[in-house]
């Protein structure tokens, strides 16, 4: 067994604080990972408060883990210790389903294993990269490229794959114009991406305070939605919309701005229910649509894209002691734009 210093939640209503958890000792397919780096992904808050439904406590979060491989199981082929890996949100899955025989193990109908918070095969429950330490399958283990620093690659691992994903799927790339909704830690890798694609992209913030940093990361318009004159001009423009916004919003107004045949896809994930007319969609053939972070393939895929265009998250390091001060910071639209976890300080 290997004890891990971490940083969790006993309840839905109590602050993170440290604790130790032990990881399975390493089975023939395990890699055992020293985490150097882990980001805070609005999930993380969502589903230690419970908001998602109830959850198996104590849990430590994190999906968005760097490090180094430590020590390899007896039967590991793919990593060697020493290598610079990453391990974004999902631990396992069945492995045998159409999704998971596709690559597309995020869609497993077995449900995969997520990366905290799951029932793991040997019953125990997934614990998070809030730690010093996981150990992981090695085929959900993926390698981070030498040419991305590791702090600024750990946010790759969920905000960049969920965002990357439907890009590619929904053609973001030279002549197609993308509006992503919401610079947060999501919606700026969306801007980063789509711009390196080749897509025209605009911003739709809440207001124009981070309009500099916007127009810096890619984007060539930036608009404020609490102006309701930015609906009136933006009718009908967009070929795809990517809303990464973690609160409800009104449908119907972001849909209104896709032309014949656009699509607009969410990824942020309130849990409230959504209002949606279907005139809107039915009179320009629009479609709305939802889509979960990428399969392990897309993952690597999407890191090697961000090495080859040199894209690494922005982000603001902390310690461990500050990750209850950055939820509320990320509660406030105040984050610029991925806390991440020196695990040192754990
Ligand atoms: P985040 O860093 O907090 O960014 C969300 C952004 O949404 C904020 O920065 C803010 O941008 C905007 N926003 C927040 N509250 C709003 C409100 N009431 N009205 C309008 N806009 C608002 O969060 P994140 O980590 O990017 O995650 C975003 C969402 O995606 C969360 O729900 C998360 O659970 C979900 N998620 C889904 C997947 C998936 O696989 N589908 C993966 C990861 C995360 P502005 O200040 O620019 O307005
Ligand atoms: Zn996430
Ligand atoms: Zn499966």
């Amino acid at each position: 067994m290997y004890p891990a210093h971490a940083y969790g939640a006993t309840s839905a209503t109590s602050p993170l604080e440290p604790i130790t958890i032990k990881h399975r000792a390493l089975g023939p397919n395990d890699v055992l990972i020293d985490v150097k780096f882990c980001g805070i992904c609005h999930s993380d808050i969502h589903t230690v408060r419970g908001e998602w439904g109830p959850q198996p406590y104590p849990l430590v979060p994190g999906h968005e883990i760097v490090g180094i491989v430590a020590e390899t199981g007896s039967a590991v082929a793919r990593h060697s210790v020493g290598d610079r890996v990453g391990v974004g949100c999902m631990v396992n899955s069945c492995r045998t389903c159409t999704p998971c025989r596709a690559g597309q193990e995020q869609y497993c109908e077995n449900d995969c294993i997520l990366t905290y918070g799951s029932p793991d095969r040997d019953g125990t429950i997934t614990q998070g990269g809030y730690a010093t330490r996981v150990v992981v399958t090695e085929d959900f283990v993926v390698n981070v490229p030498d040419a991305i620093r590791l702090d600024e690659a750990a946010p790759l691992l969920c905000a960049g794959i969920t965002t990357y994903s439907p890009l590619r799927r929904w053609g973001a790339g030279p002549g197609k114009k993308v509006a992503v909704v919401g610079l947060g830690g999501l919606g700026h890798m969306a801007v980063k991406l789509a711009h390196a694609m080749g897509a025209e992209v605009t911003v739709l913030s809440q207001s124009l305070k981070k309009m500099d940093d916007g127009l810096r990361l890619g984007a060539t318009a930036y608009h404020a939605t609490s102006d309701p004159d930015t609906f009136i001009r933006l009718a009908g423009s967009f070929d795809l919309i990517v809303n990464t916004v973690s609160a409800p919003l009104d449908l119907d107004a972001y849909v209104a701005l896709l032309a014949l045949d656009g699509a607009m896809v969410n990824v942020g994930a309130p849990p409230q229910p959504m209002a949606l007319s279907m005139f809107p969609l039915i009179m320009r053939r629009r479609t709305v649509a939802g889509s979960t972070i990428g399969g392990i393939a897309e993952t690597q895929e999407m890191l090697d894209f961000c090495a080859r265009y040199r894209i690494g998250a922005e982000i603001e390091v902390i310690s461990a002691e500050k990750i209850n001060e950055s939820y509320e910071r990320i509660l406030a639209s105040d984050v610029r734009y991925r806390f991440v976890i020196d695990t040192t300080t754990l």
